[in-house]
C-alpha cells in the first residue's frame, strides 16, 4: 500500500486564495488586517522565516511591516516597541521571531505583547484557552497540522495519537489540539523508554523531533497517518544540503494511510495559519466574528 500524500503545498495555496476576499472586505471597513514582525539579530535562517511572513501577508492584500535590532540590542527598547504596537489600531498582530539572544528573557518578551495580538498563540492567557478547549489563537504549527487533518478527512475521535516532542511551540499545543479533538494522545519525549511500542500501535503519529529520519516505517502501524512537522537540513551525504523532516518518508510511504511529505507538507501551512490568525484578530475587532 501507498499513503496518500496530503499535499501542505496546496492546501496551503488554496487557503490563501480563500482569505483574499476577508481581507478584502476587512479593508473595505477600515480594519486592513496588520501584522508586525520584530526580528532581533541576523540569524540566517530567522531572516528567510520573517521574510516569508511579510510577503505572505502582502501577498492576499494585507499590511506587513518588519522591525529588526541588532543582536545586541537591550530588551527595555523592545518591550518598549512593543507596548506602542500594542496600542496601534492598524496593527491586529504582533510576532517576535524566536529564538531571541541569550540576553533575552523570552517568556517576559512574549507576555508583552497583548493577548488580542498574539497571533502566534504563545502567551499564557492564549495557552490556557486552548488548554480549556476554547482557544482563541492556535499556535500556527499545530493549527496547520489540524487543518491537514480535515483535509485528509482524518476523524480524530476516538483514535489513539502519539506526538513526539513537547515543545511549547509544537508539541504540547498539538497534544492540546488532539486531545480537544477526542483523541487518546500519548506525548513523548528523549526520557520516553521505549519509543516504538508506542508509535506502532498509534493510528495518528505526530513528528515533532528536530531529527532527521528519525522515524521510521518499521515504528509505524499500518495505514496510519503520519505528520512531519520537522525541518531539519542534511549536512551531509549524497544529499546533504538538502531539507528533510524527522520522518524517512521513502520507508514510511509503504506503510502508511497518509503522510505529509517535506518539503511541501506542514511548513507552508504554518505561515498560512499564521495569516488566519490575524485575519482572524481583525475580524473580531470589526466585530465580524
Ligand atoms: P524542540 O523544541 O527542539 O523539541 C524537540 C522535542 O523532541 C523535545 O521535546 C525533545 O524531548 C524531543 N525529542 C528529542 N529526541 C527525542 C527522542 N529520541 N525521542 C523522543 N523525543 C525526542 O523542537 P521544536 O521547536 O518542537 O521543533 C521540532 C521540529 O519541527 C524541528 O525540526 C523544527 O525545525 C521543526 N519545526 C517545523 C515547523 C514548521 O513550520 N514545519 C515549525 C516549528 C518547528 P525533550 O523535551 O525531552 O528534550
Amino acid at each position: 500500500m501507498t499513503a496518500h500524500i496530503i499535499d501542505g503545498k496546496a492546501l496551503a495555496e488554496e487557503l490563501r486564495q480563500g482569505f483574499k476576499s476577508r481581507v478584502e472586505t476587512l479593508t473595505a471597513k477600515g480594519h486592513k488586517p496588520g501584522l508586525v514582525v520584530i526580528l532581533v539579530g541576523e540569524d540566517p535562517a530567522s531572516q528567510v522565516y520573517v521574510k516569508n511572513k511579510v510577503n505572505g501577508c502582502l501577498a492576499i492584500g494585507m499590511h506587513s511591516e518588519k522591525i529588526t535590532y541588532d543582536a545586541a540590542v537591550d530588551q527595555e527598547t523592545v518591550l518598549k516597541k512593543i507596548a506602542e504596537l500594542n496600542a496601534d489600531p492598524a496593527i491586529h498582530g504582533i510576532l517576535v521571531q524566536l529564538p531571541l539572544p541569550k540576553h533575552f528573557d523570552e517568556e517576559k518578551v512574549l507576555e508583552a505583547i497583548s493577548a488580542d495580538k498574539d497571533v502566534d498563540g504563545f502567551h499564557a492567557e492564549n495557552v490556557g484557552a486552548l488548554a480549556q478547549g476554547n482557544p482563541r489563537f492556535i499556535p500556527c504549527t499545530p493549527y496547520g497540522v489540524m487543518k491537514m487533518f480535515e483535509q485528509g478527512k482524518v476523524d480524530l475521535n476516538g483514535k489513539e495519537a502519539v506526538v513526539i516532542g513537547r515543545s511549547n511551540i509544537v508539541g504540547k499545543p498539538m497534544a492540546l489540539l488532539l486531545i480537544n479533538a477526542g483523541a487518546t494522545v500519548t506525548v513523548c519525549n528523549s526520557r520516553t523508554r521505549d519509543l516504538k511500542f508506542h508509535t506502532s500501535r498509534a493510528d495518528i503519529v505526530v513528528a515533532a523531533v528536530g531529527k532527521p529520519k528519525f522515524v521510521t516505517g518499521d515504528m509505524i502501524k499500518p495505514g496510519a497517518v503520519v505528520i512531519d512537522v520537522g525541518i531539519n537540513r542534511l549536512q551531509d551525504g549524497p544529499d546533504a544540503g538538502k531539507l528533510c523532516g524527522d520522518v524517512d518518508y521513502a520507508g514510511c510511504l509503504e506503510v502508511a494511510g497518509q503522510i505529509t511529505p517535506v518539503p511541501g507538507g506542514v511548513g507552508p501551512m504554518t505561515i498560512t495559519m499564521l495569516l488566519a490568525n490575524t485575519i482572524e484578530a481583525a475580524e473580531r475587532k470589526a466585530g465580524l466574528r
